[in-house]
């Protein structure tokens, strides 16, 4: 396997789930903040149950304050991505973290197009970002998030996306946000069929007109949805260690992956938070090409399926394409 070179696109990583245990540190000291109780001493982050990961998730959160820090932690994961053949990125971002550390979108926004542009200089990466709403901040927040959508200047923004516990509203109270988002130029995704059940993938598709599912993975349990999602050609954003970890999919071996592909779903393979689920995309495709019985063709293939499908301009995806072409008359011929 070429894994190291193979080129990759992630669509589905989450900004300040993005940070290494060590970069944490590194902030951490900065702020004169002790984190040292989430990092086991092999050095990774230190979580068992679900609520752990959370509190875990938002002590690293804090720890990111400034828009240095957003900066450096922006620079270090696209640097780590690329040296594993990443190509092209989507990065989840959302206005309520930065809010809360007294960082204005504005600046949150200019601080993070400079990060990309200087990503692109540097390691060749194309990055985009999609602009969430967090589904259990309520409807109130979602407004401001819509707002945000329909008149803070775009440049790399190009998407907006919803997350959060899947438990709390319904996908159908957020159609206006996806409704003002459209409207505004930007595509769209959705989380669903993680946590829950197919009818959540349903809802999502139906209420929000989501162009892709974030996970989507337990849309396996509904045979007429697998159609669905095939004849409307709606690509699922996989993450399988963060489903191993969630107990989303019991094991990575029973993982929903190789139904999805069997039934002729378009799927793309992504991180999610990586340090959290101790995994990187290198990782994630290796996994399938380990468990999966994916080729070194089938993964090309879910690259080009992840770049088909990704929330950017045609030249962007054509100079993708050109490289993964270029990769495989000299590693596949
Ligand atoms: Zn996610």
């Amino acid at each position: 396997m070429n894994n190291q070179t193979l080129p990759k696109a992630e669509l589905h990583c989450h900004l300040e789930g993005t940070v290494a245990p060590d970069v944490a540190l590194r902030l951490a000291k900065r702020h004169g903040y002790d984190i040292s109780r989430i990092i086991a001493p092999d050095g990774r982050y230190n979580w068992r149950t679900f609520n752990d990961f959370l509190a875990v998730y938002d002590v690293v959160a804090e720890v990111v304050r400034t828009p240095e820090d957003y900066y450096e932690i922006f620079l270090d994961y696209y640097a780590r991505a690329a040296a594993q053949g990443l190509i092209y990125g989507e990065m989840f971002i959302s206005s309520d973290h930065p809010q809360a550390v007294g960082i204005s979108y504005d600046t949150f926004m200019e601080t993070l197009n400079q990060a990309a542009d200087d990503v692109e200089a540097k390691y060749g990466v194309h990055v985009r970002f999609v602009l969430h709403v967090v589904r259990h901040y309520g409807i109130e927040k979602a407004r401001a998030v819509a707002d945000l959508a329909e008149k803070a200047p775009k440049r790399r923004v190009t998407g907006l996306g919803i997350a959060g516990d899947e438990a709390q509203y319904a996908h159908a109270d957020f159609t206006f946000a996806f409704e003002a988002g459209r409207g505004a130029g930007l595509q769209t995704t959705a989380h669903a069929g993680e946590h829950a059940g197919p009818s959540s993938v349903k809802n999502a598709v139906m209420h929000l007109g989501a162009q892709r599912i974030g996970h989507g993975v337990r849309a396996a349990e509904d045979a007429d949805l697998l159609t669905l999602l095939k004849e409307q050609n709606i690509t699922l954003e996989v993450c399988p260690s963060s489903n191993v970890c969630l107990g989303v999919a019991p094991t990575i071996e029973t993982h929903q992956l190789s139904a999805l592909r069997a039934a002729g779903v378009p799927v793309s393979l992504n991180s999610d938070d990586p340090p959290f689920f101790f995994t990187d995309i290198g990782r994630e495709y290796a996994l399938a090409q380990q468990h999966h019985g994916c080729t070194d063709a089938d993964l090309i293939d879910i690259t080009r399926t992840a770049l088909a499908a990704a929330f950017c301009d045609d030249a962007t995806r054509q100079s993708c394409l050109a490289h993964i072409d270029a990769w495989e008359k000299e590693h596949l011929a």
